[in-house]
């Protein structure tokens, strides 16, 4: 059997085995039960978390005749249907693609139909946030009196996106980041029935990266068997992903606290050679420091107790103040990499900043210790004083741990704040339009970068040739000059060296005057981007942009023309005796001519 990726072989197919959502899975499983079903949910929460598994398992189970206590039997021809995708009245869609209001019209329309297989004609649409605003109100409308047998499951990673009037109308679950605990076991069983070995350590490594999500967890393991085959192991998880070794991270908190400010930029400079980011360095930190307070501190048990002994050891005199400081300071940095290019800088500033502070810390720390001391010496005062300072100790580490949630809490609310100030610009009708074709950049966008690596392909350039129209070349060459008028100054350069030579339906080749514009303009995605939406605009077409060198341009065509007169010359001889054929040539060059002219305008000249 060919391999089939962890993520896809091990989805969960019953409500009971998708991970770390209990409470959702029950109380869907007894709707199930009872027969209590409503119209629309709602499925929030972060990616990876199981909305889409448990929306299929639902949707499954709504339609199985076999049911089992609420779940789905996957036996009984439905279920088997649904597993394959060959459920017919089960239909998905991904509102990241058909982001159209097209489309939930299409739905509107054939809603009324009653199922052909099953009870429910169920409709799952994923990352529903990103409906346009008019494909929101078609949706609606839908929601505001749907029929007996439809189910809608909506599901999205960005709940402030979806507007409230859809909101109020479906069952709403909030999906939630599954614990590390549950992923590593979640990981290890999967792991252990593949029968493939792993180091504890990598897993751990692993279940912090993927924070939440069993979907990147179990991405990030197929990622390391597709190079190591067999075994998970430490080192190369760090390497995938990006994180610093954790005894290393432990070295740098330590100078940090020693305030040692050359060793923890070296020790940091020396990671992020190793491959770890910034962002990763200091989320490994705060987590570090977060751990040991709570550790050493409160005595308390943190769910990651990977502190080494040797390191327990060193920090145990260490003040409160130091690590909040560390904490605190690491918040920011990482809240400054978001608006910076030079990812080091907000590190290195970090560094310094906390190995550099002034005396007042340090001041405290022999102060305590004192208190300590004064208190061994008096041994009548010591248990009660002791336990006060525990229970002062163990309050500190709840408010600092506090606010450390409320820190990234306001990280989240800073970027809600802004989509709920997008959404309220979207609600206008223009701004609205805007919006949609702002996606639509954005897609086509992505289309060139994701083609980017192909383009110097000789074969897609005769993909299009292969396809191309006279007509299609045309319409791209009647807009040029209204591209010169809108482009700025900057692109309006790229036009002068750009040349449309052919086009198929839905691509155009641009040749390229000089090979080092070839490569400058290749690798400037904002670019091409601006010129394939002018040409969409203009044309009222999406035409995808293939762009070639101008010596490369000059072989293909040749090679291109070249192929298809052999092929004429094929096809004439199977019809055709040899004397025939002699006769024919003056024909066939006209036919390849004729074909040129066709695909090229009339600057053609073929040579023999
Ligand atoms: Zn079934």
């Amino acid at each position: 059997m060919a391999y089939q990726a962890l993520y896809r072989k091990w989805r969960p197919r019953t409500f009971d085995s998708v991970v770390g959502q209990e409470d959702i899975t029950n109380t869907l499983k007894n709707a199930i039960k009872r027969g209590t079903v409503s119209h629309a949910f709602l499925f929030a929460g972060p990616r990876g978390t199981g909305k889409t598994s448990c929306a299929k398992i639902f949707a499954k189970a709504l339609n199985c005749t076999n049911l089992q206590d609420g779940e789905p039997c996957n036996q009984c021809s439905n279920c088997l249907a649904a597993d394959e995708g060959a459920m017919a009245d089960t239909m998905e869609i991904d509102a990241a693609s058909n982001n159209g209001v097209d489309e939930i019209r299409e739905i509107r329309d054939k809603v009324k139909y009653a199922p052909t297989q099953g009870k429910y004609k169920v409709y799952i649409i994923d990352e529903v946030h990103m409906l346009s605003m008019g494909a929101f109100n078609a949706l609606l409308k839908t929601l505001e009196e749907p029929p007996e047998h439809v189910v809608f499951i909506l599901a999205t990673t960005e709940l402030q996106k979806v507007p409230a009037t859809i909101i109020s109308r479906t069952q709403r679950y909030n999906f939630k980041r599954i614990s590390q605990t549950a992923l590593e076991q979640r990981m290890k069983y999967i792991l252990d029935q593949e029968k493939i070995k792993y180091q504890d350590k990598a897993i751990a490594v692993i279940a912090q990266v993927a924070d939440g999500g069993m979907r990147d967890a179990l991405s990030i393991l197929d990622q390391l068997l597709s190079y190591e085959k067999d075994s998970i192991e430490y080192d190369a998880a760090l390497e995938i992903t990006g994180f610093a070794a954790k005894e290393k991270v432990e070295q740098i908190l330590l100078a940090i606290l020693q305030k040692d400010a050359a060793a923890a930029l070296s020790l940091t400079k020396a990671e992020l050679k190793n491959g770890a980011s910034s962002k990763n360095i200091l989320d490994e930190l705060i987590d570090l420091a977060t751990n040991a307070l709570i550790t050493i501190k409160a005595d308390g048990q943190s769910e990651h107790n990977f502190l080494s002994a040797d390191f327990v050891k060193q920090i145990e005199n260490v003040p409160l103040e130091r690590y909040f400081k560390v904490i605190t300071a690491a918040n920011t940095a990482l809240n400054d990499l978001r608006f910076t290019n030079q990812q080091q800088i907000p590190l290195e500033v970090f560094l310094i900043e906390t190995t550099n502070e002034d005396q007042a810390a340090e001041t405290t720390a022999p102060a305590a210790s004192a208190t300590v001391s004064e208190n061994v010496a008096d041994p009548v005062k010591r248990p009660d004083d002791l336990k006060t300072e525990v229970t002062a100790l163990k309050k500190q580490v709840v408010e600092l741990t506090e606010q450390v949630a409320q820190l990234k809490k306001r990280q989240l609310t800073n970027s809600d704040q802004i989509f709920h100030l997008d959404n309220e610009v979207a609600a206008t009708t223009t701004t609205a339009k805007k919006t949609a074709e702002a996606t639509q950049t954005k897609k086509r966008r992505k289309k060139v970068k994701n083609d980017q690596a192909g383009k110097q392909n000789r074969k897609q350039v005769y993909h299009v040739l292969e396809n191309a129209t006279k007509q299609d070349l045309q319409a791209i060459k009647d807009v040029w000059p209204d591209l010169q008028s809108v482009l700025g100054v900057s692109q309006r350069a790229l036009l002068d060296v750009l040349e449309p030579v052919a086009a198929s339906q839905d691509q155009v080749v641009m040749k390229c005057k000089y090979t080092l514009w070839f490569e400058k303009a290749s690798s400037d995605d904002d670019l091409l981007g601006i010129l394939t939406d002018q040409i969409a605009k203009f044309t009222q077409h999406d035409y995808e942009i293939v762009l070639v060198p101008d010596s490369d341009w000059l072989t293909v065509r040749k090679e291109f023309l070249q192929s298809h007169r052999d092929e004429v010359l094929k096809r004439q001889k199977e019809v055709k005796s040899d004397e025939e054929l002699e006769n024919s040539t003056a024909d066939q060059n006209q036919e390849v001519i004729k074909k040129a002219q066709d695909l090229f305008g009339d600057a053609v000249n073929i040579k023999d």
